[in-house]
């Protein structure tokens, strides 16, 4: 038994010492992959229930690696997190999604919001408001253009600090929403203090929300709560015309999901604007 235990033990270790290396090894990679241009953003519109218009657009961030190939950002944001490589990395994708929600403006498409994720480390970052900034004046996009998406875990961390950055972010005029919203722990109070504009209810109410009772009841109540303190709603993983239709019923403002489109390159999203442009 003392053996299995100690063999156990260094197997353990083993084990630790690999995800340690992993990591390393990564956030190694992924300093490179800032100075080697090997990240790109996707792009994935959002329509206006109402109006059938495109009414903004989510920048979705991929890592072009060249040892591992197209890497999701949900294997190396956390590892980008931990490092805190995601500030210069959450700069990049701010400058160059302004730069390209300006390119399209200026290519006559009809003008939306451009969300960009933010993460909790970005957010407390002291720099924050100097790469907003930074990224509005270095492409000339007019603030109202530029939503930041923040997740419930930001809101509930540190209510006067918090309230102090979000109050300098809005006297910028960009625009707030919450992400994932019904995953964490917000409550109302937060919501009306914080001023957001937004918020994104979570693929995971969305998806059966057809077949489910529960989520529909829960999808409802969060639309009408939203309503009542003047905030728009977005319902994302909408992957099917059904939940659309439901939706719409539920007078839900906007969708994004794979049955509109799935994020795709900045080039192939230039075409979908266009063939959705009213004028
Ligand atoms: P998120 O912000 O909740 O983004 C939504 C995710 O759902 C995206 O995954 C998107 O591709 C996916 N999605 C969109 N429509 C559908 C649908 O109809 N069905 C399903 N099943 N999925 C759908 P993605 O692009 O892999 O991003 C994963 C997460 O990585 C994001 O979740 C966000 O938390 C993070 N992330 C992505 N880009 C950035 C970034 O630039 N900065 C930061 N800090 N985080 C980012
Ligand atoms: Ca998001
Ligand atoms: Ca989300
Ligand atoms: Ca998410």
């Amino acid at each position: 038994a003392k053996e299995a235990g100690r063999n156990g033990h260094r197997f353990f270790t083993e084990q630790m010492n690999r995800r340690v290396v992993e990591h390393l090894t990564m956030e190694t990679q992924l300093r490179r992959a800032l100075e080697n241009n090997e990240f790109v953003l996707h792009y994935q519109p959002q329509m206006d229930l109402g109006e059938g218009t495109i009414v903004g657009v989510e920048a979705l961030i991929r890592w072009n690696s060249r040892e591992h190939g197209l890497v999701s950002p949900a294997r190396f944001i956390p590892v980008a997190e931990e490092s805190g490589l995601i500030v210069p990395i959450g700069a990049w994708v701010l400058r160059e999604a302004c730069r390209q929600a300006r390119e399209w403006q200026v290519a006559g498409i009809d003008p939306f919001v451009m969300a960009v994720n933010l993460s909790a480390v970005q957010f407390r970052h002291h720099d924050l408001i100097n790469s907003v900034i930074n990224a509005l004046v270095l492409s000339d996009l007019d603030s109202q253009w530029l939503e930041l998406e923040l997740t419930e875990s930001i809101l509930i961390q540190d209510a006067e600090a918090t309230l102090e950055a979000i109050r300098r972010l809005k006297s910028l005029g960009i625009k707030l929403s919450v992400d994932d919203f019904g995953t964490g722990y917000s409550s109302l109070t937060y919501l009306k203090r914080f001023s957001v504009d937004k918020l994104k209810i979570d693929q995971s109410f969305v998806r059966d929300l057809a077949r489910d009772p529960e989520d529909a009841a829960i999808v409802r109540a969060i639309i009408q709560m939203a309503h009542s303190l003047r905030l728009r709603t977005i319902a994302e993983g909408v992957e099917t015309e059904e939940l659309a239709s439901l939706l719409r019923v539920f007078h839900c403002d906007e969708i994004q999901g794979y049955w509109l489109a799935r994020p795709m390159p900045a080039r192939e999203m230039e075409d979908f604007l266009r063939s959705h442009q009213t004028r």
